[in-house]
């Protein structure tokens, strides 16, 4: 049992399970990156927040001990306030300025700015009772200016603290913290990797049992049972399958029927050509007469054999798997009829049929000539053959705008109900015996049913038993390949 399978061209595919296993992945991990990356923000902020807030409630604080002390007013200044700035801005890893009313810093952490003039917008800003506190994203550093009063109770500002403060180190917390939530991603990653893959495997399962029952199938192994119930798809894909290899074996099966039947048609004139030959051999003294009427029916015979492979080629030469093609071209039917009708009208007259051609228009039609009136002639030759004496076989043509059609009505056996449905399979025959009589093979109406087919035609049948058969061809004008 072979059949010819044609090799796929694969394309370049995408394995359905990496699919899933990243869309999975893809799916459990983004939120978790996302809500990541606006925490990291969020805690960024918060902290910045802190230390800001921090910085200037200690140098609020710096600045009420200097207006209560007289800093700005009295000289020299007072140096446990300097040493105390000097404290709190290391505290901050910065820098504290102080500038007076004048906009000249009178103090400085650094010590590098001492005399010299400061009108920034913040300081003028801060003295007409508005404090700024601004945080340096790039280079990573807060600067807020705090008022310093005259003295506590009119509350004139006097000075402005100006305080720089870096925070580096917040960074190198925030990169610690940041590290610890990868090394607890890697690990989740990890999890989720393995959950995702034994879920896609899970998933897969159905198609990976379908795929090794398919791969016995391909071995040969044409009876598997392909039932898998597991999804609608898997479900629909078993039962296209299924089907499809139920098709298989039917094909397989005819195709064994068919040889068979060929052995057996072959065999059977061989068989009779033996037994003659047989018979002869052994008598004595066989007198002329008699040889001659074995030898005649032996070149019977032969001529059966000889009939039955014909028509076996041709039937072959007809199928369309073997690439048959037609020579089409403009073909006048009526023309073609009536020399068909004018080929049996002897046969027809050895049984005393009345054959009879009624044309009821002119069809010029784009058929091959020589297979279609092989076509013809045997449902001609069958109503013929099939009838009884003094009967009658009448033909018929007509046509409309896209069909002609031809009707071949006879008044014959008829064939019965059960039958009818068969009479297009190779070597089928109702009655072998009339049919060998007549020198039928059973092949006749399997390559009209072909040539008609390859026409883009049909053919149909009404018969009814003891009172006739009418066969009735219908084929396109034009044949569009
Ligand atoms: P065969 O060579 O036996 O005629 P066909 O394939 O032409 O083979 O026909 C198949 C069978 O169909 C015939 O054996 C016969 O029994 C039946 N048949 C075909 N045409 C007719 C007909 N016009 N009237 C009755 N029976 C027919």
């Amino acid at each position: 049992m072979f059949f010819q399978v044609k090799p796929i061209k694969l394309k370049h595919t995408v394995s359905l399970r990496l699919v899933l296993i990243l869309f999975f992945l893809i799916i459990g991990l983004a939120p978790m990156l996302i809500q990541n990356k606006i925490m990291l923000g969020t805690y960024r902020q918060n902290q910045i927040d802190a230390r800001i807030q921090d910085i200037q409630n200690q140098c609020s604080i710096l600045s009420n001990k200097m207006t209560r002390g007289g800093y700005l007013v009295n000289e020299p200044r007072d140096t446990l306030l300097d040493n105390e700035m000097s404290v709190k801005a290391d505290m901050f890893n910065g820098r504290i300025v102080i500038v007076n009313k004048n906009f000249r810093i009178v103090s400085d952490t650094f010590s590098l700015s001492l005399g010299k003039l400061n009108v920034s917008e913040e300081v003028i800003r801060c003295f007409n009772g508005e404090n700024s506190s601004k945080y340096n994203s790039d280079k990573n550093y807060a600067a807020l200016t705090i008022p310093v009063y005259s003295n506590s109770e009119d509350k004139v500002i006097d000075g402005v603290m100006i305080v720089t403060a870096s925070t580096e180190d917040l960074l190198t917390r925030l990169s610690s913290v940041s590290e610890k939530g990868s090394f607890l991603h890697l690990m989740i990653f990890s999890i989720l990797a393995i959950l995702v893959v034994l879920l896609v495997k899970l998933l897969m399962n159905p198609f990976k049992e379908l795929q090794w029952k398919l791969k016995r199938v391909e071995e040969g192994n044409l009876d598997e049972e392909l039932s898998s119930n597991a999804y609608t798809e898997t479900r629909q894909i078993t039962e296209s399958i299924s089907k499809t290899l139920k098709k298989l074996k039917a094909v397989d099966q005819s195709r064994e029927e068919f040889v068979s039947n060929v052995s057996h048609e072959l065999k059977t004139p061989i068989t009779s050509i033996r037994v003659l030959a047989d018979s002869l051999m052994s008598m004595d003294d066989v007198p002329v007469e008699l040889y001659r009427e074995f030898m005649t029916d032996i070149s019977d015979e032969i001529d059966r054999e000889s009939k039955i492979i014909d028509d076996l080629l041709a039937l072959v030469r007809m199928d369309k798997t073997a690439g048959a093609e037609l020579n089409i071209a403009q073909v006048n039917v009526n023309g073609l009829l009536e020399l068909i009708l004018k080929r049996l009208r002897p046969i027809a007259g050895k049984r005393n049929v009345e054959l009879t051609f009624e044309s009821i228009r002119e069809v010029t039609a784009d058929v091959d000539e020589v297979k279609l009136s092989l076509a013809l002639n045997n449902l001609v030759e069958n109503a013929i053959k099939y009838n009884e004496e003094g009967g009658w076989v009448r033909v018929t043509l007509d046509a409309d705008h896209k069909f002609f059609y031809v009707k071949v009505a006879d008044s014959g056996i008829g064939i019965s109900e059960e039958f009818q449905e068969h009479i297009f399979e190779r070597f089928y025959r109702v009655d072998k015996a009339r049919s060998r009589e007549t020198g039928g093979t059973g092949l006749g109406l399997a390559i009209t049913k072909n040539i008609i087919l390859m026409h883009q035609g049909a053919i149909r049948l009404s018969s009814k038993e003891g009172e006739g058969t009418t066969f009735t061809v219908r084929i396109p004008l034009t044949y569009i390949p």
